[in-house]
């Protein structure tokens, strides 16, 4: 008699963990809902960013920087739930400044690796509508074959590299174009971070004009972001789905904008000061130091701390940047001479 009670109290546990089973994971994979937002960012007609959110699981970045038809995962941000069994990170884990490689999959949590694996997710996915999002417009193609061709070299001509000696940043996550996850955007300078430029640069570093021009902005009484401020921009943009423009000059920080004539704009952002006398109006010989490196506009400056110091400079063409609708290869053969980085 003994015997059968225990008997009948197991099979009443199997029974139990197994509806518990079928409550938790069943259900839970069966009403996935996949939805995606393609990119194209370099104009070639392809989708080459692609987000992605599984649910209320996961959002995932994909970033096809070539147009080869393969993605990696450049980023993904999990909200951990008593179903889903994923660590909860806040933010991207998978891109990250110190590592050599954009993908790193042991970033990515074992439990989304795996949801992502399963026929549901496929079943989802393949039923997720195209999501286009138009970052290109008819203009854009037109701007790049003028930049690319030459035809803008009477304005295009007789730059220097912000930091003296530098080269483009060895990286293409640190181009224009590049996907930024944290705040579901898409890069528009070039960050210049200490060991990736080919001369010594940090935190304090002088940054030069890059040609002769008026300067139009230069933030010397920049008050840094408070953390709230901070989470709060990164917040809006997530929500919006994009960095919207002013979230976006929030968090370039302390900036300069030197107006070089004929549409043309560099400005040099992260500062973490300005060069003593230069202010608004002015004119600044090519060459000059404007500013030095920082990490203003940064969750580490809004944190309180110095890390992560780069100088993120852009140019400006016709409201637009330059790299904009390029490849980070394309890029590389235009921007690098026409910057005057070093080989
Ligand atoms: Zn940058």
């Amino acid at each position: 008699m003994q015997r059968v009670v225990v008997l009948a109290l197991v099979l009443l546990i199997i029974a139990g963990a197994a509806a518990w089973y079928l409550g938790v994971v069943g259900p839970s994979a069966a009403t996935l809902d996949v939805s995606l937002t393609r990119y194209d960012t370099n104009a070639s007609g392809n989708a080459d960013l692609i987000r992605e959110r599984i649910g209320t699981h996961a959002t995932i970045w994909r970033w096809d920087r070539d147009d080869s038809g393969s993605e990696d995962v450049v980023g993904y941000d999990v909200t951990a739930t008593p179903e889903n069994g994923l660590a909860s990170t806040g933010t991207v884990g998978a891109w990250d400044y110190g590592a050599d490689n954009v993908l790193d999959s042991g970033t990515v949590p074992v439990a989304l690796q795996e949801l992502m694996r399963t026929p549901e997710y496929a079943e989802a996915r393949a039923a997720a509508g195209p999501g286009n999002v138009e970052l290109v417009d008819a203009g854009l193609r037109d701007f790049v074959d003028n930049v690319q061709s030459g035809y803008d070299e009477w304005r295009l001509s007789d730059f220097q590299y912000p930091i003296l000696g530098g080269r483009l940043p060895t990286a293409d996550r640190l181009l224009p174009g590049a996907p930024r996850a944290y705040r579901f955007g898409v890069h528009q300078g070039f960050d210049m971070y200490p060991g990736y430029i080919g001369v010594p640069t940090g935190y304090g570093a002088p940054t030069v004009s890059v040609k002769a021009g008026t300067v139009v902005r230069a933030d010397v009484d920049y008050v840094e972001l408070t953390a709230e401020e901070y989470d709060e921009a990164i917040a809006i943009s997530q929500a919006a789905g994009t960095t919207p423009e002013p979230q976006l000059d929030q968090l370039r920080g302390r900036q300069v904008w030197i107006d070089h004539g004929n549409g043309v704009i560099s400005r040099y952002a992260h500062l973490s000061g300005i060069a003593p006398g230069i202010v608004e109006g002015m004119e600044i010989e090519a060459g000059s130091v404007v500013a030095f490196v920082g990490n203003s506009g940064m969750e580490s400056a809004s944190r309180g701390g110095d890390s992560g110091a780069h100088l993120h400079f852009e140019l400006r063409i016709d409201g637009r940047y330059l790299g904009e609708g390029m490849s980070p290869d394309a890029i590389r053969v235009l921007a690098g001479p026409l910057l005057g980085a070093a080989e």
